[in-house]
Protein backbone atom coordinates (compact mmCIF):
# COMPACT_ATOMS: atom_id res chain seq x y z
CA UNK A 1 0.00 0.00 0.00
CA UNK A 2 1.23 3.31 -0.72
CA UNK A 3 0.94 5.74 2.25
CA UNK A 4 0.72 9.62 1.42
CA UNK A 5 4.08 11.31 3.41
CA UNK A 6 1.71 13.60 5.13
CA UNK A 7 -1.07 12.41 6.97
CA UNK A 8 -3.78 14.30 7.43
CA UNK A 9 -3.97 15.80 10.84
CA UNK A 10 -7.55 16.13 12.88
CA UNK A 11 -7.68 18.61 15.08
CA UNK A 12 -7.50 16.36 17.74
CA UNK A 13 -4.11 15.13 16.58
CA UNK A 14 -2.87 18.68 16.17
CA UNK A 15 -3.57 19.58 19.85
CA UNK A 16 -1.58 16.86 21.39
CA UNK A 17 1.22 15.16 19.33
CA UNK A 18 2.36 13.13 22.24
CA UNK A 19 -0.77 10.90 22.37
CA UNK A 20 0.32 7.47 23.24
CA UNK A 21 0.65 5.17 20.47
CA UNK A 22 1.25 1.10 20.37
CA UNK A 23 4.43 1.98 17.04
CA UNK A 24 7.78 1.05 18.04
CA UNK A 25 8.88 4.01 16.75
CA UNK A 26 6.75 7.13 15.90
CA UNK A 27 8.04 10.18 14.05
CA UNK A 28 4.91 12.85 14.59
CA UNK A 29 5.20 16.32 12.45
CA UNK A 30 9.08 16.14 12.83
CA UNK A 31 11.18 19.21 11.87
CA UNK A 32 14.70 19.22 12.08
CA UNK A 33 17.02 22.35 10.87
CA UNK A 34 20.75 22.89 11.27
CA UNK A 35 20.61 26.70 11.31
CA UNK A 36 18.42 28.53 8.60
CA UNK A 37 18.22 25.42 6.73
CA UNK A 38 15.66 22.98 7.17
CA UNK A 39 16.62 19.28 6.35
CA UNK A 40 13.90 17.24 7.69
CA UNK A 41 9.82 18.39 7.05
CA UNK A 42 7.11 17.52 8.79
CA UNK A 43 8.02 14.12 8.63
CA UNK A 44 4.84 11.48 10.17
CA UNK A 45 6.42 7.97 9.95
CA UNK A 46 6.13 4.94 12.03
CA UNK A 47 7.70 1.47 12.33
CA UNK A 48 5.97 -1.39 14.00
CA UNK A 49 7.72 -3.63 16.55
CA UNK A 50 9.34 -6.24 14.86
CA UNK A 51 9.06 -4.66 11.41
CA UNK A 52 12.34 -4.46 9.38
CA UNK A 53 12.02 -0.93 7.36
CA UNK A 54 14.99 0.37 4.29
CA UNK A 55 15.21 3.75 4.19
CA UNK A 56 17.01 4.77 0.60
CA UNK A 57 17.13 7.69 -0.94
CA UNK A 58 19.66 10.30 -2.65
CA UNK A 59 22.77 11.17 -0.72
CA UNK A 60 21.93 14.63 1.06
CA UNK A 61 17.97 13.67 1.18
CA UNK A 62 18.58 13.39 5.48
CA UNK A 63 18.41 9.37 5.59
CA UNK A 64 20.94 9.79 8.39
CA UNK A 65 19.54 13.00 10.13
CA UNK A 66 16.34 10.96 10.39
CA UNK A 67 17.25 7.97 11.97
CA UNK A 68 19.93 10.13 14.34
CA UNK A 69 16.88 12.07 15.61
CA UNK A 70 15.79 8.79 17.40
CA UNK A 71 18.58 8.29 19.90
CA UNK A 72 19.31 12.07 20.24
CA UNK A 73 22.37 11.98 18.07
CA UNK A 74 20.60 14.80 16.76
CA UNK A 75 18.39 17.16 18.49
CA UNK A 76 14.80 17.30 16.74
CA UNK A 77 13.54 21.25 16.25
CA UNK A 78 9.81 20.24 16.14
CA UNK A 79 6.90 18.00 16.56
CA UNK A 80 7.59 14.75 18.70
CA UNK A 81 9.23 11.11 18.22
CA UNK A 82 7.43 8.15 20.57
CA UNK A 83 9.80 5.07 21.39
CA UNK A 84 7.39 2.47 22.30
CA UNK A 85 4.50 4.69 22.56
CA UNK A 86 6.87 7.27 24.79
CA UNK A 87 7.72 10.99 24.01
CA UNK A 88 11.30 11.21 23.78
CA UNK A 89 11.99 14.72 23.15
CA UNK A 90 12.24 16.31 26.73
CA UNK A 91 14.48 13.14 28.31
CA UNK A 92 17.39 14.47 29.56
CA UNK A 93 20.16 12.20 31.87
CA UNK A 94 19.11 9.51 33.11
CA UNK A 95 15.70 8.85 31.32
CA UNK A 96 18.33 9.81 27.88
CA UNK A 97 20.45 6.88 28.94
CA UNK A 98 17.89 4.48 29.21
CA UNK A 99 16.41 5.34 26.28
CA UNK A 100 19.76 5.38 24.64
CA UNK A 101 20.73 1.88 25.45
CA UNK A 102 17.37 0.40 24.79
CA UNK A 103 18.38 1.41 21.21
CA UNK A 104 21.27 -0.04 19.36
CA UNK A 105 23.20 1.95 16.54
CA UNK A 106 25.81 0.53 13.71
CA UNK A 107 27.62 3.67 11.86
CA UNK A 108 29.26 3.18 8.34
CA UNK A 109 32.08 3.87 10.06
CA UNK A 110 32.51 1.05 12.58
CA UNK A 111 33.41 3.54 15.39
CA UNK A 112 34.98 0.83 17.30
CA UNK A 113 37.57 1.80 19.83
CA UNK A 114 40.94 1.08 18.65
CA UNK A 115 42.94 0.87 21.94
CA UNK A 116 40.34 -2.23 22.97
CA UNK A 117 40.14 -5.70 22.35
CA UNK A 118 36.89 -6.91 20.12
CA UNK A 119 35.40 -8.02 22.90
CA UNK A 120 36.28 -5.13 25.21
CA UNK A 121 34.59 -3.24 22.69
CA UNK A 122 31.27 -5.70 23.26
CA UNK A 123 31.40 -5.67 26.80
CA UNK A 124 32.02 -1.93 27.67
CA UNK A 125 28.67 -0.74 27.61
CA UNK A 126 27.82 -3.40 29.98
CA UNK A 127 30.83 -2.77 32.24
CA UNK A 128 30.67 1.24 32.20
CA UNK A 129 27.12 1.91 31.82
CA UNK A 130 25.37 -0.48 33.28
CA UNK A 131 27.63 -1.46 35.96
CA UNK A 132 27.98 -5.43 35.26
CA UNK A 133 30.57 -7.49 36.99
CA UNK A 134 33.50 -7.99 34.41
CA UNK A 135 33.30 -11.78 33.99
CA UNK A 136 29.70 -11.54 33.74
CA UNK A 137 30.24 -8.97 31.05
CA UNK A 138 32.96 -10.65 29.43
CA UNK A 139 30.66 -13.98 29.11
CA UNK A 140 27.84 -12.00 27.63
CA UNK A 141 30.20 -10.35 24.79
CA UNK A 142 31.55 -13.71 23.99
CA UNK A 143 28.40 -14.94 23.34
CA UNK A 144 27.27 -11.96 21.13
CA UNK A 145 30.90 -12.15 19.12
CA UNK A 146 29.75 -16.01 18.58
CA UNK A 147 26.31 -14.88 17.29
CA UNK A 148 28.51 -12.26 14.43
CA UNK A 149 30.45 -15.58 13.82
CA UNK A 150 33.75 -14.22 15.47
CA UNK A 151 34.07 -16.04 18.81
CA UNK A 152 37.70 -16.67 17.66
CA UNK A 153 38.87 -13.06 17.36
CA UNK A 154 37.54 -12.17 20.95
CA UNK A 155 41.30 -10.86 21.71
CA UNK A 156 42.06 -8.81 18.32
CA UNK A 157 42.08 -5.59 18.37
CA UNK A 158 40.41 -3.95 16.01
CA UNK A 159 43.24 -3.24 13.39
CA UNK A 160 44.06 -6.53 13.43
CA UNK A 161 40.31 -6.96 11.71
CA UNK A 162 39.20 -6.43 8.21
CA UNK A 163 36.23 -4.41 7.78
CA UNK A 164 33.48 -6.83 8.07
CA UNK A 165 34.93 -8.31 10.97
CA UNK A 166 35.18 -4.65 12.61
CA UNK A 167 31.39 -3.88 11.87
CA UNK A 168 30.38 -7.36 12.74
CA UNK A 169 31.67 -6.45 15.98
CA UNK A 170 29.90 -3.24 16.09
CA UNK A 171 27.19 -5.26 15.41
CA UNK A 172 27.69 -7.40 18.46
CA UNK A 173 28.28 -4.04 20.35
CA UNK A 174 24.86 -3.01 19.36
CA UNK A 175 23.30 -5.99 20.66
CA UNK A 176 24.93 -6.25 24.28
CA UNK A 177 22.35 -4.18 25.90
CA UNK A 178 19.54 -6.31 24.52
CA UNK A 179 17.80 -3.47 22.43
CA UNK A 180 13.87 -4.00 21.22
CA UNK A 181 15.64 -1.12 18.33
CA UNK A 182 18.61 -1.12 15.64
CA UNK A 183 19.28 1.61 13.79
CA UNK A 184 21.86 0.89 10.87
CA UNK A 185 23.62 3.67 9.12
CA UNK A 186 24.81 2.74 5.62
CA UNK A 187 26.62 -0.21 7.31
CA UNK A 188 28.29 -2.28 4.37
CA UNK A 189 29.23 1.32 2.66
CA UNK A 190 32.64 1.72 3.94
CA UNK A 191 33.16 -2.22 3.02
CA UNK A 192 35.54 -3.69 -0.01
CA UNK A 193 32.78 -5.62 -1.68
CA UNK A 194 33.77 -8.65 -0.56
CA UNK A 195 32.85 -8.30 2.87
CA UNK A 196 29.37 -6.85 2.35
CA UNK A 197 27.77 -9.95 2.40
CA UNK A 198 29.49 -11.10 5.65
CA UNK A 199 27.89 -8.33 7.37
CA UNK A 200 24.32 -8.01 5.30
CA UNK A 201 24.55 -12.19 6.53
CA UNK A 202 24.34 -11.52 9.95
CA UNK A 203 21.85 -8.72 9.68
CA UNK A 204 19.34 -11.24 8.46
CA UNK A 205 20.03 -13.24 10.59
CA UNK A 206 19.00 -10.25 12.93
CA UNK A 207 15.93 -9.45 11.15
CA UNK A 208 14.41 -12.51 11.34
CA UNK A 209 14.97 -12.99 15.24
CA UNK A 210 11.83 -10.18 15.71
CA UNK A 211 14.12 -7.20 16.72
CA UNK A 212 13.16 -4.01 15.45
CA UNK A 213 15.25 -2.72 12.39
CA UNK A 214 15.81 0.24 10.73
CA UNK A 215 18.23 0.27 8.18
CA UNK A 216 19.71 3.50 5.81
CA UNK A 217 20.98 1.57 2.96
CA UNK A 218 22.16 1.34 -0.54
CA UNK A 219 22.32 -2.03 -0.57
CA UNK A 220 18.91 -2.61 -2.43
CA UNK A 221 19.26 -6.66 -2.53
CA UNK A 222 19.42 -5.92 1.12
CA UNK A 223 16.12 -3.90 0.61
CA UNK A 224 14.31 -5.90 -1.32
CA UNK A 225 14.80 -9.46 -0.07
CA UNK A 226 15.01 -8.66 3.95
CA UNK A 227 12.85 -5.51 4.33
CA UNK A 228 9.23 -5.77 4.97
CA UNK A 229 8.77 -2.01 3.62
CA UNK A 230 11.39 0.65 1.90
CA UNK A 231 10.97 3.95 2.70
CA UNK A 232 12.22 6.42 -0.26
CA UNK A 233 13.25 9.88 1.28
CA UNK A 234 14.53 12.97 -0.96
CA UNK A 235 14.87 16.16 0.36
CA UNK A 236 14.28 15.90 4.08
CA UNK A 237 10.72 14.07 3.13
CA UNK A 238 9.27 10.59 3.23
CA UNK A 239 8.12 10.84 -0.90
CA UNK A 240 6.73 6.90 -1.21
CA UNK A 241 6.35 3.67 1.04
CA UNK A 242 5.91 0.33 0.00
CA UNK A 243 6.58 -2.99 0.17
CA UNK A 244 9.74 -3.95 -1.52
CA UNK A 245 8.13 -5.76 -4.36
CA UNK A 246 6.04 -3.08 -5.31
CA UNK A 247 8.45 -0.25 -5.04
CA UNK A 248 10.88 -2.00 -7.18
CA UNK A 249 8.48 -3.22 -9.59
CA UNK A 250 6.52 0.11 -9.63
CA UNK A 251 7.42 2.65 -8.04
CA UNK A 252 4.70 6.03 -8.10
CA UNK A 253 6.94 8.81 -7.11
CA UNK A 254 8.68 10.16 -10.30
CA UNK A 255 11.72 10.97 -7.81
CA UNK A 256 11.43 7.20 -7.01
CA UNK A 257 11.41 6.39 -10.66
CA UNK A 258 14.94 8.29 -11.03
CA UNK A 259 16.51 7.14 -8.06
CA UNK A 260 15.88 3.41 -8.88
CA UNK A 261 17.11 3.92 -12.84
CA UNK A 262 20.10 5.17 -11.39
CA UNK A 263 20.79 2.32 -8.99
CA UNK A 264 19.78 -0.63 -10.16
P1 LIG B 1 21.89 11.52 3.88
O1 LIG B 1 22.20 10.64 5.05
O2 LIG B 1 20.60 11.17 3.19
O3 LIG B 1 23.01 11.60 2.89
P2 LIG B 1 22.03 13.66 5.82
O4 LIG B 1 20.96 13.37 6.81
O5 LIG B 1 23.42 13.32 6.21
O6 LIG B 1 21.64 13.01 4.41
O7 LIG B 1 22.00 15.20 5.46
C1 LIG B 1 20.82 15.91 5.14
C2 LIG B 1 21.16 17.37 4.94
O8 LIG B 1 21.56 17.91 6.16
C3 LIG B 1 22.30 17.60 3.96
O9 LIG B 1 22.03 18.77 3.25
C4 LIG B 1 23.48 17.79 4.87
O10 LIG B 1 24.44 18.62 4.26
C5 LIG B 1 22.87 18.47 6.07
N1 LIG B 1 23.57 18.16 7.33
C6 LIG B 1 23.73 16.94 7.88
N2 LIG B 1 24.38 17.01 9.06
C7 LIG B 1 24.64 18.32 9.26
C8 LIG B 1 25.29 19.07 10.30
N3 LIG B 1 25.78 18.45 11.39
N4 LIG B 1 25.37 20.40 10.15
C9 LIG B 1 24.86 21.02 9.08
N5 LIG B 1 24.22 20.40 8.06
C10 LIG B 1 24.11 19.05 8.15
MG1 LIG C 1 23.84 9.46 5.44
Amino acid sequence: MLLPHHKPLSAADAADISAPSSAAVEFRRVDKYFGPHQVIHKVDFSVASGEVVAICGPSGSGKSTLIRLINQLEVLSGGEILVDGQPTSRLKGKALRRLRTHIGFVFQQFNLYAHLSALENVSLALTRVHSWPNEKARQKAALLLQRVGLADKAGHYPAQLSGGQQQRVAIARALVTDPSLILFDEPTSALDPEMIGEVLQVMQELAHSGITMIVVTHEMSFAREIADRVVFMDGGAILEQADPERFFTAPQHPRAQRFLQKVL
